[in-house]
């Protein structure tokens, strides 16, 4: 998976002023100084959390404990000398860490992806330690899959030394049936240390309380039971690498002092969450049906409506009714800001307010409710967009194509699935439907869409790239598929997909470019299956060659 320029950008902005406020400090020790590093700090820890780098999410986690434990007040700073130096050995393992997980990596697939969009200086690392006794059954396995679904696998032995500066995306320490000895522990403590930006997995936990938390001690991130098998554990080193490519975060502030809300602006931008202000709660109705806000911030007192009979009317509409509002107000009766919870706020907070705090309410309700909104456009066995989030995405990916941009739509449909369920069962057939998901997923960039369309057809969405490379893409995969061995009880099975291809150059609106596309799948099926077909033949005549 590739992380796109924007987001990279973007990180590099939020290290640049972690950095500079961190110095600031240093050099001066004032409190509002040791606010704005704060501030910087959590706003670095929110896009390491985009990114899906869990690694470095938690050191930089533990940073921000601790400098929120030396918040205190504007007496307690600076803090003292060995207070500061306690948090630079922090922030230096911070942006060794990040440093270091920058590094570019050795291989690439870059021959897949058009060069466009590739960033040359980060391409996910996607090495995956497995480590392991000989002879482990599970392990073979599990190294073929991962293989297979792009990952490098290095198998080592429980003693054998690990390759020095070298940071993996995950390392999978394999248990045997017996419970973890003390010199296990002491091994993956060892390489917790080594490899601090990696995600540590252990395969073989018991379900048992006290053995999960030894392990985790010890400073595995992740147990998988054994009885949940290779299954899992790859699942999960899957969603290491998808980075769900974000739309900013949106707060609509009503607030009718203009002081007030270019404060509220400014703390949320530094948080990179998007606003705007209404200033007359008359016009509030028509402003979330266009910005179509993720919260609502709510001033208190304003000229004609109060905040909750504002609160009141929006919940009245019944899109809006999960939408998170939080008062912000200089209301310090407590009676009435139970009241106002109790008609339909979800968080009070008063003024002045802390930015610490008012961003990670923001923040954390707006993960939940994003999260919620998933929930219901996502399809369960996958984990893919479902059929109608799918075209809705579509549809708005094709709205908004800039003037000389073109996108590709994919059609797939496993070939002759009946008889996979028929021979095997359905839980084997639903297993192969996930394989291929995971492999779109591994495959795909972040940008692309990919939805679970029907049963076991899937739609793809691929922006800014050539038919011919699209079609490319997915003869890559295709040919992938039918080589990818899918376990039952008896052995392994394999199975393949026939795929439809069409693009805007010939189809500009989305009812078009689906139906062509499912056209195009007709007729790989009738041409024979496991192959993909283009709805502008002539144009792709020549990667059919290549
Ligand atoms: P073709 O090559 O023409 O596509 O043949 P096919 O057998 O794949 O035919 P078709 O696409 O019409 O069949 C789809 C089958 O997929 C029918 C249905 O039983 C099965 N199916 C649909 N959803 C699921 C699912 O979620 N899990 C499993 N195991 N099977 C499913
Ligand atoms: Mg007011
Ligand atoms: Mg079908
Ligand atoms: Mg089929």
């Amino acid at each position: 998976m590739i992380v796109s320029q924007t987001t990279l950008h973007r990180l590099d902005e939020r290290l640049g002023a972690f950095d500079a406020r961190w110095r600031d400090y240093v050099s001066q020790g004032s409190f509002e100084q040791f606010v704005e590093f704060s501030v910087a700090l959590n706003s670095l820890a929110e896009q390491l959390g985009h990114l899906r780098l869990p690694g470095l999410l938690r050191i930089s986690e533990g940073l921000e404990n601790a400098a929120l434990a030396r918040f205190g007040d504007p007496e307690s700073h600076p803090l003292a000398a060995q207070e500061i130096a306690a948090l630079q050995r922090q922030v230096d393992a911070l942006s060794g860490a990040i440093a270091l997980a920058r590094q570019p990596v050795g291989e690439r697939r870059s021959e897949d992806l058009p060069s466009s969009v590739i960033d040359p200086e980060w391409v996910r690392p996607r090495r995956v330690w497995v480590v392991a006794a000989d002879g482990c059954e599970m392990t073979g396995g599990l190294v073929e899959q991962l293989r297979h679904f792009g990952f490098q696998p290095q198998r080592y032995g429980w003693d054998e030394v690990l390759p020095e500066a070298e940071q993996p995306l995950a390392v999978l320490f394999v248990g045997d049936a017996a419970p973890a000895q003390p010199v296990q522990f002491e091994r993956i403590a060892a390489v917790r240390a080594a490899v601090p930006a990696s995600q540590l997995f252990y395969l073989g936990a018991e379900r048992a309380m006290e053995s999960v938390v030894l392990l985790m001690r010890a400073g595995i991130d992740i147990t998988v039971p054994r009885e949940e098998g290779s299954s899992s554990v790859l699942t999960r080193i899957l969603d290491l690498v998808q980075t769900r490519e974000q739309e900013k975060y949106r707060v609509l502030i009503v607030e009718d002092s203009r002081v007030a809300a270019v404060v509220i602006q400014r703390t949320l931008a530094e948080h990179g969450i998007d606003s705007i202000v209404v200033a007359d709660p008359g016009t509030l109705l028509d402003a979330v049906g266009n910005y179509r806000p993720d919260l609502v911030l709510m001033d208190m007192y304003m000229p004609r409506f109060n905040g909750v009979e504002a609160t009141r009317v929006l919940r009245q509409v019944s899109g809006y009714q999960a939408l998170p509002i939080v008062y912000l107000s200089s209301e310090s009766d407590i009676g009435m800001q139970v009241e106002a919870l109790r008609l339909g706020g979800d968080q009070f907070l008063t003024k002045p307010f802390n930015p610490v705090v008012l961003a990670a309410v923001v923040r954390t309700k707006i993960e939940r409710y994003r999260e919620a909104l998933r929930s219901t456009r996502t399809d369960g066995l996958t984990g893919l967009l479902n059929h109608t989030a799918s075209k809705a995405r579509l549809k708005a990916m094709v709205d908004s194509l800039p003037a000389h941009g073109s996108l590709c739509v994919a059609m797939i449909d496993i070939d002759h699935f009946k008889s996979v369920n028929d021979t095997y069962g359905h839980p084997v057939g639903d297993q192969v439907i996930r394989n291929l998901a995971w492999l779109l997923k591994g495959r795909l960039r972040a940008t692309d869409m990919i939805g679970r369309y029907g049963g076991e057809e899937f739609i793809l969405a691929l922006p800014d790239a050539p038919p011919d490379r699209v079609r490319a893409v997915i003869e890559r995969i295709r040919r992938d598929f039918s080589t990818l061995p899918h376990a039952h009880n008896e052995g392994t099975l394999f199975a393949a997909f026939s795929a439809g291809v069409a693009c805007t150059l010939h189809c500009p609106t989305a009812g078009e470019l689906t139906e062509a596309a499912d056209r195009a799948l007709l007729e790989a099926k009738r041409r024979g299956r496991n192959r993909v077909v283009c709805a502008c033949e002539k144009q792709c005549a020549a990667a059919e060659t290549a």
